[in-house]
């Protein structure tokens, strides 16, 4: 098979783009990962069913896709260096690993770890990365997909209470379109989609038939960087 050119319009040109136009970029070439779906009638793994699906396992499993994407957050952040960059979970972390490369700043990369404790969801640096967060640290934040925010603000505390500062937050999707983080998230695609409860879906209502490819009988794969949770889809 001959090589795919890398399908990204390059940094420089995408930063011209309209933010419309490069929007539908992105989300072509989501598509083309399988990672986004449409025109369908999916079963969620929650149990609601919608017409479109990005699948967060999928969205970093082309990786000259995910150099492209990296380039262009990298290609964002430049005017505001940072040394290091910030992450949690294997997908958000091999898109980190591909900004962190294109960042003229060379920052350092690392990742925290998420788990539940009796205090509720908590991240954690691995001892050996703390003292790469600490005062005067400049830290991107970088996830793939944005669901609740709820990651990043535990990432933030957990950088702030360490002395650094949160200098950005990239991702490549968010779907919350309303959530305030306190900060202005640089995401490549800002979509959010209805979900319906299976008794009020109108997809059902017309006799769509229901595509369950996506529901997983089998419970998914445990994240290896978290500690068991509660089974939910979440960022
Ligand atoms: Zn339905």
């Amino acid at each position: 098979m001959p090589p795919r050119p890398r399908p990204s319009a390059p940094a420089d040109l995408d930063a011209q783009l309209d933010p419309g136009v490069r929007e539908k970029i992105h989300l072509e070439i989501l598509r083309r990962t399988g990672a986004y779906r449409t025109g369908d009638h999916f079963l969620l793994p929650s149990g609601h069913h919608a017409p479109e699906f990005i699948d967060k396992a999928l969205v970093t499993t082309e990786p000259s896709f995910t150099e492209g994407l990296g380039d262009v957050i990298a290609k964002h952040f430049a005017p505001w260096p940072a040394d290091v960059i910030l992450s949690t979970g294997p997908g958000a972390l091999i898109l980190a690993h591909c900004v962190a490369r294109a960042l003229p700043s060379r920052p350092i990369l690392v990742y925290a770890t998420k788990g539940v404790t009796e205090q509720g969801r908590q991240v954690r640096l691995p001892d050996e990365f703390t003292r790469f967060v600490r005062k005067g640290s400049k830290v991107l934040i970088v996830e793939d997909l944005i669901t609740t925010g709820e990651t990043i603000r535990l990432l933030m505390r957990m950088v702030s209470e360490g002395g650094g500062t949160v200098v950005g937050i990239g991702c490549l999707w968010q779907r919350a379109t309303k959530i305030d983080l306190g900060k202005e998230v640089f995401s490549l695609v800002k979509r959010d989609f209805p979900t319906y409860a299976p008794g009020a879906c109108p997809l059902c209502a017309r006799g769509v038939p229901l595509n369950a490819e996506f529901a997983r009988a089998e419970p998914p794969v445990e994240d290896p960087l978290e500690s068991p949770r509660p089974r939910r889809r979440s960022t």
